[in-house]
């Protein structure tokens, strides 16, 4: 694996750096307490092509491969968990389309994903009653000679109240799941309120109920019962963007630790051995990327390593800088405290979404023990 950057790939880091420098972070603290969802913060980050990182320019995105896209994430995270796993998700949607779309799924959807023309692309597999199961989805979509009948509901979906395409999972019949790029605005759609969650206030997240709803016949994206394993060849990409963002985290918080002296005093070997658990997540994240780059590789087991470890880590780390924050405090020690708790609340979820952690290591196991 060779982790020297190329040229294209170094101008995608520090456009996330500067984004995440001069828009996401002054503004993180202010969005995590009124949840405001980051509309202007996305439109910047599309206007650098960060939006569809691993997409093709010619449909507006900076085709810049895996591991810009992940270094990119950790960039946002560091600034605000909430701002990257929004653009996690949006890079997902758009990954999805490009690659198992129609010619015109691609050409309508992608490049209003890739330029902010829609804020935000949503990924709908999860359920109320369906989570580490997604093949236990009750979603229908039923056929008629004009295309389908969408029945059914979706459980805590990212940007699902701002979205311009949902990405529904749906049985086509008893065995069979498709998938269907859903136009938000269809009748029969109803969006919930947003879920008052723990952390990563910013990023909505919401239920979505589908009522009748009716699609086109070319509203399906590949082909008919490939459904499901479009979800999980994307989760595995979608592992390696969570386990970036987590890095994001874990960076913030050990800088904070840097910052509050917990690494040169009392504490050092703790945060020390700490900081050796975000490397190690780090290079196997990275590896993921780069197994996924090269197009022919096995990712799957990599990925899930990648976000076993990264997300785990970076909850140490943020648990352990909240668990032994110093007093007293000046008014910047007080921000500081403040910023603190925050990555302490937005870091659980990482635990959770693209598989929890004891579902990654279910896959782990499964893979090693079919080697
Ligand atoms: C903030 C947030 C945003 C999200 N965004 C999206 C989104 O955009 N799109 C989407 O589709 N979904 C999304 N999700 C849903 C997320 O992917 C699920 O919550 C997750 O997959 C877990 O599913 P569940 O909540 O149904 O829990 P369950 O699957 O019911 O799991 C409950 C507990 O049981 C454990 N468990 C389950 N099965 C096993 C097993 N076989 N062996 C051992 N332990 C097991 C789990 O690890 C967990 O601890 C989001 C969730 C959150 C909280």
């Amino acid at each position: 694996m060779d982790v020297s950057l190329s040229d294209a790939q170094a101008a995608v880091v520090e456009d996330a750096q500067s984004v995440a420098a001069q828009i996401i972070g002054p503004a993180a603290l202010a969005r995590h307490k009124d949840g405001e969802f980051p509309l202007e913060t996305l439109q910047a980050l599309a206007g650098r092509g960060l939006m569809g990182v691993n997409i093709d320019a010619s449909l507006g995105g900076r085709d810049a491969g895996v591991v810009a896209y992940s270094m990119a994430i950790t960039e946002v995270a560091c600034a605000d968990p909430a701002v990257a796993v929004t653009m996690a998700v949006n890079n997902m949607v758009g990954e999805v389309i490009y690659a198992f779309g129609s010619q015109k799924q691609r050409q309508e959807l992608i490049p209003a994903l890739t330029s902010g023309r829609f804020s935000s692309g949503s990924f709908c597999l999860s359920e109320p009653g369906s989570g580490s199961d997604a093949a236990g989805m009750r979603t229908r979509a039923r056929a008629t000679d004009e295309g389908w009948i969408l029945d059914g509901t979706k459980a805590w979906i990212t940007s699902g109240a701002h979205a311009g395409v949902f990405l529904v999972w749906a049985k086509t019949d008893e065995r069979e799941i498709s998938l269907f790029a859903v136009d938000p605005e269809l009748p029969g759609i109803e969006v919930g309120g947003a879920e008052e969650k723990m952390g990563q206030h910013a990023s909505n997240t919401v239920a979505l109920s589908f009522d009748g709803v009716k699609l086109p016949a070319e509203a399906m994206v590949g082909e008919p019962g490939q459904g499901f394993r479009i979800a999980m060849m994307a989760l595995d990409g979608g592992r390696i963007g969570i386990a970036s963002q987590s890095l994001g985290i874990a960076d913030a918080a050990l800088q904070l630790a840097d910052l509050q002296q917990l690494t040169t005093g009392l504490h050092r070997s703790l945060f020390e051995s700490l900081r050796a658990r975000v490397e190690a997540a780090r290079s196997i994240t990275w590896r993921a990327a780069w197994l996924k780059e090269q197009g022919d590789r096995p990712f799957s087991q990599e990925a899930s390593m990648a976000k076993l470890s990264a997300s785990e880590a970076a909850h140490a780390v943020a648990d352990a800088l909240f668990r032994y924050w110093p007093t007293p405090m000046s008014d910047d020690d007080q921000r500081r405290l403040s910023m603190a708790e925050k990555l302490l609340r937005d870091v659980r979820v990482t635990r959770i979404y693209e598989g929890t952690s004891e579902i990654q290591r279910l896959v782990i196991a499964r893979n090693l023990l079919r080697r």
